[in-house]
């Protein structure tokens, strides 16, 4: 499509935004559906954010995601989060422009339930989950797990302290979910987990080792790596050798993409599964 007078603009606003995968997936896709839009990557310095905002609401940008470092201070500057699920997380990364009025969501949850689900068939509902990590996208897993009705997480991080703040905040915002901190690994095969989440960044370097020797359960478990770039890390091959389901994180990527898109465009169909094919192939092993 030429871009003329009538494009729609969107983008990611960030810092750093260099290498961000959105780009590419939301132009490929607004290039194949012929919507009149481009998606750029605004690189924002940190103390810039609400010129950034007043930007937005002045150029009439029709939406954003949001990324690091700025998914928790972005709320300051927005008019209303409409979901009470992304209220309690704390933190969004897509904004919606309708008529000048700023909407912020968090699709990253919602995104990584969806590939649990297409991936690796698995409700979480009711079941027993061990979560690696203890980051802002292991905050997103917790928080996803809770509100899709977990029955336990189990909560393991280098340092225990960030692990506690987490478990804390959980505890105060899903007080039905029962959270626990494990002090380490030892004792894991007790605790019956049926699916084993890595969401350290333990395994995107070469010659990281893995965040968990997977011999420690003895029986069968689901395992998802959140890390998609190398696509097959020391974990995630200890799972495929064990024959156990596992998944990396192109699908999660994906997914929270495709819900941003829909929120901006209303276009779903087939969406997810154009912007994994079009992740796929620019990510090697
Ligand atoms: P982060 O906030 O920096 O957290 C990093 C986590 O990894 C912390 O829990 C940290 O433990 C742990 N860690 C780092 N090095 C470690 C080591 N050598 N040994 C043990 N633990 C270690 O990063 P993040 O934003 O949560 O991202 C984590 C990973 O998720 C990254 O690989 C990122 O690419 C991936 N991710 C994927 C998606 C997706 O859509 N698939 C979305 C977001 C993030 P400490 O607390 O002890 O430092």
């Amino acid at each position: 499509m030429a871009i003329n007078a009538e494009t729609h603009l969107y983008g990611i606003i960030g810092n750093p935004v260099n290498h961000s995968l959105s780009p590419l997936i939301h132009n490929t896709l607004f290039q194949r559906l012929k919507i009149n839009a481009v998606y750029m990557a605004f690189e924002v310095e940190k103390n810039s954010l609400g010129l950034a905002f007043e930007a937005m609401r002045a150029l009439g940008l029709r939406g954003v995601n949001i990324t690091i470092p700025f998914k928790e201070t972005a709320i300051n500057f927005i008019d209303e989060i409409p979901e009470n699920v992304d209220r309690r997380v704390g933190a969004i990364n897509t904004i919606v422009n309708r008529d000048g009025q700023l909407y912020g969501y968090n699709t990253d949850g919602t995104g990584f339930l969806i590939a649990l689900k297409e991936e690796l068939s698995f409700n979480p509902q009711g079941k027993k989950i061990l979560v690696l990590g203890a980051g802002g996208a292991a905050r997103a897993v917790v928080f996803a797990l809770a509100r899709a009705h977990a029955d336990r997480i189990m909560i393991y991080n280098r340092t225990q302290e960030r692990a506690k703040g987490l478990s804390d905040y959980v505890a105060e915002h899903f007080p039905e979910t029962g959270i626990e901190v494990l002090e380490n690994l030892e004792m894991i095969s007790t605790k019956k987990p049926t699916l084993v989440i890595n969401a350290t960044s333990l395994g995107m370097k070469t010659g990281d080792k893995s965040p968990m020797d997977l011999h420690r359960l003895n029986h069968s478990v689901s395992v998802y790596d959140l890390i998609y770039s190398p696509n097959e890390t020391p974990f995630l091959k200890q799972a495929k050798a064990l024959h156990w389901p596992y998944a990396n994180g192109l699908g999660m990527l994906a997914a929270q993409a495709a819900v941003s898109f829909e929120l901006w465009t209303g276009e779903k169909t087939g969406v997810r599964e154009a912007m994994h094919e079009v992740l796929k192939k620019c990510i090697t092993s």
